[in-house]
């Protein structure tokens, strides 16, 4: 039996609103689509925390033994500044403004987001699509459309018709944002005189390049560049068929745009297109929205150096991991320094019981007993799946890991004894523990990978503060014993001129 079969999950699907059971189209197999980065700017850590939600999801499922495909796409051209089909390229703004090529802007960008995604360590998807790179999908789909009356060219501008598309799917369009097209029609500005669309409702599919527009394609209808939505539909499909299992997404973008990536691919294949729709929640920064205009939002970056300042201090990118998923995706999560602090202190604990489960030995031998012990310690592991499996309840996952940690804590302390569990029990609470910790939860040691060039590094500076004070320049010597306490190294000068080292 598979683990997904032992374990059958629930999620929270957008489209109904329900937690339902998951069953995936081609058993034992996940395909899921997540809106990646908009490449224009430094990634924020509002979609930090959407990509992290989503690689535990399919970190989960892999685990559960799925054959996941996750493909995650880059746009790297025409999402607007507005989402109403209004303003610059947001990629070719950010180029005129810095006077690249908007390659240049995608490449650096491109390359920061990768940065940040393993400073989470987030693994890559399984395909990274762009979108400059499905120019002629788009083109072809966008033709599809045209010839189904679902949309209509203006002056070599193509727009998808809502009205129409409504009419055709027993009003489809809002099925997922809940939004009735009749209130749509109230809300929102009018179309002005030169507007093209025939009706406020109406998006763009493709768009006429002006002649100052950089970046531009060929097309039936002239040159031009694709709508922001017809991406997301060309590449899922394309990747993952017709009708897909999952698509994920930050909460912001169910409207407009995944209700337009619905009425696309309905439109163009004559079915709903995704089976589940998952969306993240937003942050908060002390109970308030995280908006660069109320100066409360802060890159990664920021966040591990502790340079923003409404920050008190720097804090690594496992402890940001472990506090994010201590809220359940679809919650808003708040930032403060408090709750900061309380998960850099949680997360210590933790891993200070890793580092105790791996190195305890069981005396070896020994069957199963059934003592209550061996029992509690079963119904934790079970728990562990329980709950991930119960919609990705990462925070209830969590609570079940600390109660773990207190159990290894007492084995090594001696409030129990390894005796008194068997040696299957003790090593499925060992693979358990450090399974969702690492493999599920993403959360790797602390110094991994670090150790060792940092140990090295104080050496060295150990070693030159020796020669400092040999040849007497004792003001270099307490210049390097004073900046490495700064940064939290403390130096300790042992007998006959030996130093060790401690970090705070
Ligand atoms: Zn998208």
């Amino acid at each position: 039996m598979k683990l997904y079969e032992k374990y059958p999950l629930t999620v929270t699907n957008s489209l109904s609103g329900k937690k339902e059971k998951f069953e995936s189209i081609n058993p034992g197999f996940v395909g899921m689509y997540v809106c990646g980065p908009t490449v224009y700017n430094y990634v924020h850590l509002g979609n930090a925390r959407t990509f992290l939600t989503f690689d535990t999801i399919s970190r989960y499922l892999r685990f559960l033994g799925y054959r996941v495909r996750y493909v995650r796409n880059i746009t790297d051209v025409g999402h607007l500044e507005s989402d109403a089909d209004e303003g610059e390229d947001k990629i070719g703004k950010k180029a005129r403004l810095e006077q690249l090529e908007p390659m240049e802007i995608v490449k650096r960008y491109t390359e920061d987001f990768h940065t940040v995604m393993r400073e989470f360590n987030i693994l890559p998807p399984s395909i990274e699509p762009t979108a400059t790179g499905h120019i002629v999908e788009q083109v072809r789909i966008t033709q599809e459309l045209i010839a189904k009356g679902l949309a209509y060219e203006v002056n070599g501008s193509v727009y998808f018709d809502v009205k129409q598309y409504n009419q055709l799917t027993h009003n489809a369009y809002g099925i997922l944002s809940g939004r009735n097209i009749e209130e749509l029609m109230e809300s929102g500005r009018e179309l002005d005189a030169q507007n093209e669309k025939r009706d406020k409702r109406d998006f763009a599919l493709w768009k006429k390049a002006s002649p100052a527009h950089i970046m531009r394609w060929p097309s039936p209808w002239g040159d031009g560049f694709p709508g922001w939505h017809i991406e997301c539909t060309v590449m899922s499909t394309k990747y993952l068929g017709e009708v897909f299992d999952i698509h994920g997404g930050g909460m912001d973008l169910k409207f407009p745009h995944h209700e337009c990536e619905i009425a696309q691919a309905q439109g163009a294949n004559d079915k709903p297109p995704v089976r589940y729709w998952i969306h993240s929640n937003m942050l908060t920064v002390n109970g308030q929205k995280m908006s660069k205009s109320l100066g409360n939002s802060f890159l990664p970056s920021e966040l591990f150096a502790g340079t923003h300042q409404l920050l008190e201090r720097g804090y690594s990118p496992m402890t940001v991991r472990f506090f994010m998923l201590q809220s359940h995706y679809s919650s808003t999560l708040d930032f403060s320094n408090e709750a900061l602090n309380a998960a850099d202190k949680g997360f210590k604990k933790l891993n200070a019981a890793r580092e105790i489960v791996q190195q305890l030995t069981h005396p070896g031998g020994g069957t199963s007993t059934h003592t209550d012990l061996e029992k509690q310690l079963s119904a934790l592991c079970e728990q562990c799946y329980q709950t991930m499996s119960d919609d990705f309840n990462t925070a209830k996952t969590l609570a079940v890991l600390f109660e773990m940690a207190s159990r290894i804590n007492d084995f090594k302390s001696g409030n129990a004894s390894l005796s008194l569990v068997s040696a299957e029990v003790f090593s499925r609470l060992q693979a358990t523990y450090l399974g969702f910790m690492q493999e599920v939860l993403g959360l790797l040691p602390e110094t991994s990978g670090n150790h060792a060039l940092l140990d090295g590094t104080i050496r060295v500076l150990m070693e030159l503060r020796k020669r400092a004070r040999t040849e007497k320049n004792f003001a270099l010597s307490d210049r390097i014993r004073d900046e490495l306490k700064a940064i939290g190294v403390q130096l300790k000068d042992g007998k006959d001129g030996e130093m060790t080292y401690s970090l705070e």
